[in-house]
């Protein structure tokens, strides 16, 4: 069964038998979703309305990692390479970290890393999220260049250079992930 909401797009709606809640997955032109047997259109809808605005962010997210031409990941490209090592300078300088080198790759799994000898790597689509989840990627590869894991003394210096605010953060770019 199909029909249109205004937000989504197309809404596709299947019954699965084995199925025992409602699951709703965004896609890039609608939303699918899988329900038990014997769900009234209107319990799928309320489904729906309760989730929307997390939904709707993860098909913006969809959208965005779909939608990306040979052309525009080229400019997300130079951007990153203009805006990055320049960013990470600046806020390793604010916050008193040493680093080896930064480049920029073309990952789509990891927004970032760094290498035990602290060089940094971030993946060029980062310049498709906000620029304070950008801050944020650039401050955890510059903590992991004093800490080398995802210890506690990791985050307490995250939160260091976050104002406390290093999981919040780290939840909404989760937001920003393939799924
Ligand atoms: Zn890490």
């Amino acid at each position: 069964m199909q029909y249109n909401d205004p937000d989504f797009g197309t809404v596709t709606v299947t019954v699965n038998p084995r199925a025992r809640s409602i699951i709703m997955r965004p896609e890039v032109d609608g939303l699918r979703v899988t329900s038990f047997r014997g769900a009234t259109l209107s319990l799928i809808k309320e489904a729906i309305d309760k989730h929307r605005t997390s939904l709707l962010k993860k098909q913006a997210t969809q959208k965005a990692r779909h939608h990306f031409t040979e052309e525009e990941k080229e400019e997300l490209r130079q951007e990153a390479k203009a805006y990055l090592p320049r960013r990470t300078a600046e806020l390793a300088y604010m916050w008193g970290f040493e680093y080896e080198s930064v480049k920029i790759q073309s990952s789509r799994t990891r927004w970032g890393s760094c290498s035990a000898s602290s060089s940094i790597n971030y993946s060029f689509y980062l310049m498709s999220v906000p620029e304070h989840l950008i801050d944020y990627v650039i401050l955890h590869e510059l903590c992991h260049t004093k800490h080398h894991d995802h210890s506690p003394a990791f985050w307490a210096e995250m939160n260091r250079v976050t104002d406390g605010t290093a999981k919040q953060l780290r939840q909404e770019l989760r937001k920003y992930h393939t799924e």
